[in-house]
């Protein structure tokens, strides 16, 4: 039979399929997915699996949401300021702000974006913004982390520019049929891209609705 999910064996889970960082399980702990999920799901918040929210969005799965902060850190405990494309429920933004001084999240989805105000009203270092024009974001750089949750077929090259030097971005790219976690480190001029775990996430849209 299978074993009921507390917040605690998530936490174990999370260590059992790789997730090492301190600062990353730290957040994972002090962030209780129960409060981002829908209220008919709040038994399932800790099974490791994405749950549908409004609008036909989806909040992702634990581990999704630890291995994209971990490979935004690349190594660093502590950032100063951080951008997330797609706030959705809150919950990768709530994370994000447990490393990071200042966390801008921008959503395209009016409903969303005005349920995570109220959500995240207690996070006074997360600024969330109705707005999907990713392009235009990128002049309010340097940022030492981006995150995309959602689907991009193409990293811009002035995406990359908006990174600080060390600055990490990270996001699901299409290639072929799938999708894989891409993540690209910024390093003086020098750019390295590495490709990590096939996810499946939501497209980028454009459009405010
Ligand atoms: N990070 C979320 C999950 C995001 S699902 C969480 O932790 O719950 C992806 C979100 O990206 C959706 O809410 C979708 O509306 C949003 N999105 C898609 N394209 C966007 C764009 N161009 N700008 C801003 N948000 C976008």
């Amino acid at each position: 039979m299978s074993q009921v999910m507390t917040h605690a064996r998530l936490i174990a889970l999370l260590k059992q399929k790789g997730i090492q960082q301190t600062e990353v399980l730290n957040a994972l702990q002090q962030i209780d997915r129960a409060d981002f999920v829908d209220a008919i799901d709040r038994s399932q918040a800790y099974e490791d699996r994405p749950l549908s929210i409004a609008c036909q969005q989806t909040i992702s799965q634990p581990y999704i949401v630890a291995r994209m902060t971990e490979l935004m850190l690349n190594g660093r405990q502590q950032l100063n300021k951080v951008l997330e494309i797609g706030t959705g429920s809150g919950y990768q933004a709530a994370i994000l702000s447990c490393v990071a001084m200042h966390v801008y999240s921008i959503e395209r989805i009016e409903a969303l974006y005005q349920a995570a105000k109220v959500t995240l009203a207690a996070y006074k270092n997360i600024h969330t913004f109705l707005n999907d024009d990713i392009d235009a974001l990128m002049h309010d750089g340097p940022f030492d982390g981006i995150i995309v949750t959602a689907c991009c077929h193409k990293i811009a090259p002035h995406w990359l520019n908006a990174l600080a030097d060390g600055g990490c971005l990270v996001l699901p790219l299409a290639q072929g049929e799938g999708q894989y976690l891409t993540q690209v480190v910024r390093d003086g001029k020098a750019f390295t891209r590495q490709q990590w775990d096939a996810v499946s996430f939501v497209p980028l849209l454009k459009g405010i609705f």
